[in-house]
């Protein structure tokens, strides 16, 4: 884990757009390219936030004090792959390792498919109530773990949204939670104040 000093600095940066209040474009926008640089290596991530398990794993890394957002790192282990659901609130998702493919899915009865983006490390989307909110996820590839790192404009653990019926697009109440009772630490500094 050398680099989880990248990820505290990005939870400072997010935090710092917090405190600004900015609009969901910003967040987009800049919170975008933050994840970017976040992702472009692969050396900070606790293992403990990377296992998958029997279905797929949403490990809580960071949740801002007064949840205005939250880090999350997704696990899916080869076949696994979400309900259809939707998020309520902006997020960003960054492929960090492996493959993953999300596919938007569109209201109707039956529900259709609308575009389908196939994620590669490095690579980061957007979801939204404002561009389109309801999605499919999959890990992409046969043999081994997909891992992302997403960013929600709310401590999406706990809010209150929604799975789907693809076949009739009946909707049911759906709160996530989280896999992991404790959180990564990125507060020990002891090393550099030494
Ligand atoms: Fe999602």
């Amino acid at each position: 884990m050398v680099g989880i000093a990248r990820f505290r600095d990005f939870v400072i940066a997010l935090t710092r757009m917090a405190e600004e209040d900015v609009p969901e474009a910003r967040w987009l926008g800049e919170g975008k390219a933050l994840l970017a640089e976040l992702i472009r290596r692969d050396d900070w991530l606790p293992e403990s936030c990377a296992a998958a398990g029997p279905t797929y794993r949403q490990y809580l890394l960071h949740c801002d004090p007064l949840e205005r957002f939250s880090v999350v790192s997704f696990v899916w282990g080869p076949g696994q792959r979400t309900p259809v659901h939707n998020h309520t609130v902006w997020g960003l998702v960054g492929m960090l390792r492996g493959e993953e493919i999300s596919k938007e899915i569109l209201p109707g009865a039956p529900m259709r498919r609308g575009r389908v983006d196939h994620l590669r490390p490095g690579e980061v989307v957007a979801v939204s109530p404002n561009l389109s909110d309801i999605h499919v996820v999959e890990n992409a590839l046969p043999d081994r773990s997909s891992v992302s790192i997403h960013v929600y404009g709310a401590n999406i653990g706990a809010v209150s949204r929604s799975v789907f019926d693809p076949e009739t697009g009946a909707e049911r109440r759906f709160v996530s939670g989280y896999s992991n009772p404790a959180l990564p630490n990125l507060w020990d500094r002891s090393a550099e104040a030494r």
